[in-house]
């Protein structure tokens, strides 16, 4: 495949837009970032002319795809009806409706545009709940880019200290250099810990923090009764459990991975998936947590938020996934388990050592030489380079996916989709 006019545009960028992107994110992008001019249904075609099979699906909003038809009319019908009002509209109140009807926690709603903001509105409950101030998060999760959650993200071990008791790390510099004096950083899925830190220090502890799954280092599941563990020891601690959806939401199941495990959080967070690619997120939560933003005690304010384009997007994603539920959902998981298995064939085949897991239409690819990952640490130890060298190959074979090992699959993906780009996987593993 030849880059050239994406190479020319990305010179130009960079004159311009400082590193030339827009979100540092896509400066991991191999072989170099692309520019891309159109996207349709699982594909998208860059500038050179270049096509590709998405699995990066824009980070994972796109669960039914480039352009899904019922998200376009809705999105054009609102277009002719007004961009913002600052007021509300009756789209928005359907939406948060729907929301209550499908998401265990959700008693009450507020909408956000990004999944960031989503975070800070829920610690920020959560904090104010029983006037406390300190979150417990997990080492290797991510849950925005803002100062009071931007820590050990995906830290370097050599700077993370001990294994139980990791040492918090700032993610960025120029983050205030007390960011995370609120925050306990602890190893996920260790119960047993938890438990000790709760001994001494429940009284103090606001939130536990957590993806449901660790979808943004290795998609580590979560062992056998850790979400419950976290459950009751937030119930007897009256700490709020807030569960970070941001890219479980609607994708592992339409109520979530809160659904799909059965342990329901008091607050939680959902933006990728929610509304095909439009700038929309949710905090969803108990009443008893979220009527101290409807007291006014704890302010949440924001001039885009539910923006009546970005709702109708939202509406019309969710009405499609709660409408075609019994089809979708299967769907996604079959071509899930077809990628999985697929992959992890050729990868035994090709005697590469490697765990291929993840869940539903959340592919993870590492290749190392454990069986299984608990945490961030055991997913740090896999060999990175070798697998980004395989991403760069996919690429020039026409297969786009996430650099850390991500494949994430849409409704738009279809058997013969899947068994196209696992002959692609096969030509890029021999190449
Ligand atoms: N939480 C999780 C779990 C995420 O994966 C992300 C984004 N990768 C965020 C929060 C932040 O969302 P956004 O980029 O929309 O601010």
């Amino acid at each position: 495949m030849q880059f050239n006019k994406s190479v020319e545009l990305l010179e130009r960028s960079r004159k311009v837009l400082a590193g030339g992107v827009s979100s540092d994110v896509r400066k991991a992008e191999l072989p170099h970032p692309l520019f891309y001019a159109y996207g349709r249904g699982c594909r998208l075609w860059d500038v050179d002319g270049n096509e590709f099979i998405d699995y990066t699906l824009g980070q994972g909003p796109l669960l039914l795809g480039h352009q899904p038809e019922t998200v376009l009319d809705a999105v054009g019908k609102q277009l002719q009806r007004g961009l913002i009002y600052a007021a509300q509209h009756q789209p928005e109140l359907e939406l948060a409706e729907l929301l209550t009807k499908v998401i265990p926690c959700a008693e009450r709603v507020r909408f956000n545009s990004t999944g960031s903001e989503a975070v800070i509105t829920a610690l920020r409950v959560a904090r104010a709940y029983r006037n406390r101030t300190k979150v417990v998060k997990f080492e290797g999760q991510w849950h925005g880019w803002y100062d009071s959650v931007f820590v050990s993200t995906s830290p370097p071990l050599d700077k993370s200290g001990l294994g139980h008791a990791p040492a918090p790390v700032l993610t960025s510099r120029g983050q205030v250099p007390n960011a995370a004096d609120n925050l306990i950083v602890l190893p996920w899925n260790d119960m047993e810990l938890l438990r000790s830190v709760f001994a001494s220090r429940g009284a103090e502890i606001a939130a536990v923090i957590t993806e449901p799954i660790m979808c943004n280092s290795g998609s580590i599941m979560p062992a056998n009764g850790f979400l419950q563990g976290l459950r009751d020891l937030c119930t007897q601690n009256e700490t709020a459990l807030i569960f970070d959806e941001v890219i479980t939401g609607f994708r592992l199941a339409l109520g979530g991975a809160q659904e799909l495990f059965g342990v329901t959080p008091d607050l939680a967070t959902f933006a990728k998936g929610i509304a095909s690619g439009f700038t929309l997120s949710a905090v969803a939560g108990k009443a008893e947590f979220m009527d101290l933003i409807s007291s006014g005690e704890v302010t949440h304010a924001g001039t885009y938020n539910s923006n009546p384009v970005a709702i109708a997007a939202g509406l019309a994603t969710v009405e499609y996934l709660r409408n075609n539920q019994p089809v979708v959902y299967p769907h996604l998981n079959q071509m899930g388990e077809r990628l999985r298995l697929g992959i992890s064939s050729r990868l035994k085949a090709a005697g590469i050592p490697s765990i291929v897991g993840g869940i539903g239409p959340v592919v993870q690819v590492s290749f190392t030489k454990r069986t299984e990952h608990r945490n961030y640490r055991d997913w740090a130890e896999r060999d990175s380079l070798a697998y980004q060298k395989l991403v760069a190959k996919l690429v020039n074979h026409g297969v786009r996916t996430i650099s850390r090992g991500t494949w994430y699959v849409s409704n738009a993906h279809s058997e013969s989709d899947i068994d196209q780009t696992l002959a692609h996987f096969s030509a890029a593993l021999n190449s």
